[in-house]
């Protein structure tokens, strides 16, 4: 896709990070042309969920000749039909009648507890533990990979409209996950010793300076844990913000901590969120990837599949070839979860395997590395593998690319076909068979909280 003329570099060289949210969106230019209507249709979504997009993704990322349909226009802008229409019908009289920020807020609060902000109690659960004190802002779900939050990377670049970590950025109480400590870090993973990689995510860890960054990197580093083999980064800013390698103040000293975690021998894995072609096509994108690579981190590529932003294989294929191009490597392809706006996200897994299929069917096989259509469940990722016959019975096959016991990992499972069904509670065993394999040792588990229930996983 070739850049259209309005969606251009206008801040010359080095452009300085702007956010736009809630109290700036009306001064864009580019939503000028759009009616009042249509600027408060996205205040009304916005006051619910989090909205923030920026100069980058403004002038850099967006067609907006293509505008309302352009793919990274909904990726970052509320669009009214993110919100159910009782939803949007009641926040928008409590706004047009009562501006009273009180009364607001609360009917926003109340319309974010019908949205699922929070599935399946894992506030409680899946808190790792050293001697006796929880902590908080780690997650230990899976026995070799340890999810470690800083409290100074829970934000992003711009939002994501369908994030599953919505209810971390509109400030519901109780839904934060951080640490600040990076002593515990170490601690944590000196004493288990089954630990291989952490994976830092967030919000977005890049979204901290180098600094803070290096806070928590540089006590891994020096620790020498030998059991500590690969450090991963979660991250978009190769998407929303690529001047954090290129042109910011911290960006030199950023590539170089990237530099001293792999001299120290340590795999980085830099896991760059990308949702759609257009963000691998800019000239920033393309020369901030280039400079990542160059410090030796190895960039391997996910994302969910989305209505209205990329449920065409198409779209998968260019993304695919693409990041091949440029020396990424694609990894997962993940089914979009059950919160927020996901009834306007949401594809069903039989149409998120077909997109996968036809995809994976026109790229070479160095795009082949990726797996999916994948859901982060409660026990596992559990991978669509297809749609297939059996014993005259139309099933759906899965496996477990990860699993909660790794006894469960790669062992087919089939669900009576469902071309509807678009998260795994949603399916029903094949064969009349009552419960899947896995679900009376999980529902063992979950009484005996040995393991951890989790709704914050990878994206
Ligand atoms: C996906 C995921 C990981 C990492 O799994 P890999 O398959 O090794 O990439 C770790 N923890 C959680 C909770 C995850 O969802
Ligand atoms: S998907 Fe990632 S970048 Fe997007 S809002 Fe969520 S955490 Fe931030």
């Amino acid at each position: 896709m070739k850049q259209s003329p309005t969606r251009s570099r206008s801040e010359g060289d080095t452009p300085k990070y702007k956010t736009y949210g809630l109290h700036n969106f009306r001064e864009i230019p580019q939503l000028k042309s759009f009616t009042e209507e249509q600027r408060f249709a996205m205040e009304v979504v916005g006051t619910v969920l989090p909205f923030k997009t920026n100069n980058y993704v403004i002038n850099e990322l967006i067609n907006w000749d293509n505008v309302p349909d352009d793919p990274i226009f909904v990726l970052t802008f509320p669009q009214k039909e993110m919100l159910r229409p009782d939803h949007f019908d009641q926040m928008a009289s409590v706004m047009k009648r009562d501006r009273d920020r009180q009364v607001v807020a609360e009917t926003a609060n109340k319309i974010r507890l019908q949205l699922n902000p929070h599935p399946a109690g894992q506030m409680e659960h899946n808190v790792p533990m050293l001697g006796d004190q929880k902590l908080h802002g780690m997650q230990h779900k899976y026995k070799e990979t340890v999810l470690f939050f800083p409290s100074q990377g829970q934000t992003c670049h711009a939002y994501c409209t369908f994030c599953f970590r919505w209810p971390q950025f509109v400030g519901m109480e109780g839904m934060k996950f951080a640490m600040k400590e990076a002593e515990l870090l170490v601690a944590y993973v000196r004493e288990h010793t089954e630990v291989s990689d952490i994976l830092f995510t967030g919000g977005d860890p890049m979204i901290m300076t180098a600094k803070h960054l290096a806070s928590y990197i540089d006590p891994l580093i020096e620790a020498r844990l030998p059991n500590l083999q690969r450090i991963r980064i979660g991250t978009k800013a190769l998407a929303y913000w690529p001047y954090k390698f290129l042109t910011d103040k911290d960006a030199e000293e950023t590539l170089a901590l990237f530099k001293h975690v792999v001299d120290s021998g340590i795999h980085l894995a830099v896991m760059a969120h990308f949702n759609h072609n257009v963000e691998l096509e800019t000239e920033a994108a393309r020369m901030a990837t280039d400079r990542v690579r160059k410090t030796g981190a190895q960039i391997r590529t996910q994302s969910p599949v989305l209505a209205h932003i990329n449920d065409d294989p198409a779209v998968w294929a260019a993304m695919w070839k693409e990041q091949v191009n440029l020396g990424m490597v694609p990894y997962y392809m993940f089914v979009v979860r059950d919160t927020g706006a996901q009834h306007y996200f949401g594809v069903p897994l039989v149409r998120a395997w077909q997109i996968y299929r036809e995809a994976y069917q026109t790229v070479s096989g160095l795009s082949r590395t990726v797996r999916g259509p994948s859901m982060s469940a409660n026990p596992g990722k559990v991978q669509v593998l297809g749609v297939g016959n059996a014993n005259g019975q139309k099933v759906i096959t899965m496996r477990m690319l990860q699993g909660r016991n790794p006894d469960w990992v790669l062992r087919p499972f089939f669900a009576e076909y469902d071309e509807n069904a678009i998260w795994l509670d949603d399916l029903k065993p094949a064969f009349g068979e009552g419960k899947f394999f896995f679900e009376e040792e999980l529902q063992r588990m979950y009484h005996e909280d040995l393991s951890p229930e989790s709704a914050f996983n990878l994206e």
